[in-house]
């Protein structure tokens, strides 16, 4: 069924280190629809959405940071400074009224780039708990 396809590909998508498609979205090789960027943020809209608003938030630098789970002192700041990339675009997308942030990290959360990424969902009622 859905689920365990869902659950076979995250285990078999494991974190290598090897480059993702986002250096070539940060490089500008492949197109997507910038929301909002800075020197060290890019965010852009999800390939596959989930929401009316689902952009996804990213360091331009991965800087080891292919998932959350690796995150260490030295990334503190870049680590906020996603968070409130976050909420820039949650305002400019409309929706500070309510919306929500999901970092996936690692097989078990179903993270699929490797790349650390904050997907910031809005535009609809969420609902929890999240699958
Ligand atoms: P994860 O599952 O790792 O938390 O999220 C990865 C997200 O990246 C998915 O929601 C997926 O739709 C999105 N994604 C994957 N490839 C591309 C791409 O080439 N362009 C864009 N805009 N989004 C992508």
């Amino acid at each position: 069924n859905n689920e365990e396809a869902t659950a076979k590909a995250a285990a078999a998508n494991a974190d290598s280190g090897a480059p993702t498609i986002f250096d070539k979205i940060i490089a500008k090789e492949i197109p997507s629809t910038i929301v909002y960027e800075d020197e060290k943020v890019l965010a852009f809209r999800d390939v596959n959405p989930q929401a009316p608003v689902h952009v996804l938030v990213i360091p331009k630098l991965r800087d080891g940071l292919t998932q959350l789970g690796k995150a260490e002192v030295r990334h503190e700041q870049i680590l906020g400074q996603l968070l409130y990339a976050a909420r820039l675009v949650a305002e400019k997308e409309g929706v500070l009224d309510g919306f929500r942030v999901v970092i996936n990290s690692g097989p078990d959360a179903c993270q699929s780039v490797y790349h650390l990424h904050l997907h910031v969902l809005g535009g609809r009622q969420m609902k929890w708990p999240p699958g």
